[in-house]
């Protein structure tokens, strides 16, 4: 049974008492005010900022941008998450608490390189020379899926990538599957060919590019010269 959110003597944070807050007193398609919640939590001055936070669990919350039928303070709590008062929740779901065991399985199946820019641990950064060599660490995603559910992902980056990526730009699942019913059917087979060999194959056309650039002016000509004459 799940504790009760305003329990004197738990030892749970403020962001688990608003989970449960919200679990116990407001209950999932229920609207309330942010005034509620602060008076729930009156010691805690990061009370909106503690329950945004939820949402990096699975937590869905909505504002009146999502719910035109709601006022501007208003909020509709709509699905509950990752029940983050749970003693191992947060090990499951939280890139800080992700033990050794788990950290290992993500670089692994990332080959033990950088997500971004494909450095190993160890190795040096070709464009900073004298930089320290990569370190490889994980991040996590809150990553929404087509069915609408969230879930919290990790990945393999260099820490130098890892500083330099803010979590809002990093590439979002539902872009890409938006992206791939935008191309045509050739273009979907090719990348699921790359998928397929994990590699991007160049093709015969960028394959005669790179050779027609190496090619002397005079020869290069002669290329320009036939294509002009076969369409
Ligand atoms: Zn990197």
């Amino acid at each position: 049974m799940a504790p009760r959110w305003n329990d004197p003597n738990t030892k749970l944070g403020v962001r688990a008492r608003i989970a449960l807050w919200l679990h116990e007193e407001v209950g999932e398609g229920n609207v309330f005010v942010k005034a509620d919640l602060r008076e729930a939590f009156p010691e805690s001055e990061q009370v909106d900022r503690r329950m945004r936070e939820l949402r990096e669990h699975g937590w869905v919350l909505d504002t009146n941008k999502q719910d035109e039928g709601l006022r501007l303070n208003q909020l509709r709590f709509v699905k509950a998450g990752v029940p983050i008062w749970e003693p191992g929740a947060m090990k499951r779901n939280s890139s800080a608490q992700i033990n050794n065991k788990q950290r290992s399985a993500v670089m692994s199946a990332d080959d033990f390189m950088c997500t971004a820019c494909g450095i190993a641990a160890g190795e040096e950064y070709a464009e900073f020379p004298g930089a320290e060599p990569a370190q490889l660490a994980v991040s996590s995603r809150a990553m929404e899926h087509a069915d609408g559910s969230t879930s919290t992902e990790f990945i393999t980056e260099c820490k130098r990538c890892k500083a330099g990526t803010p979590a809002e730009d990093a590439p979002k699942l539902l872009h890409v599957l938006d992206g791939i019913e935008d191309v045509g059917p050739a273009e979907r087979e090719e990348l699921a060919q790359w998928i397929r060999r994990d590699h991007r194959l160049v093709r015969r056309v960028e394959q005669l590019w790179t050779q027609y650039r190496r090619l002397p002016a005079d020869s290069r000509a002669e290329v320009a010269d036939r294509l002009r004459k076969q369409p």
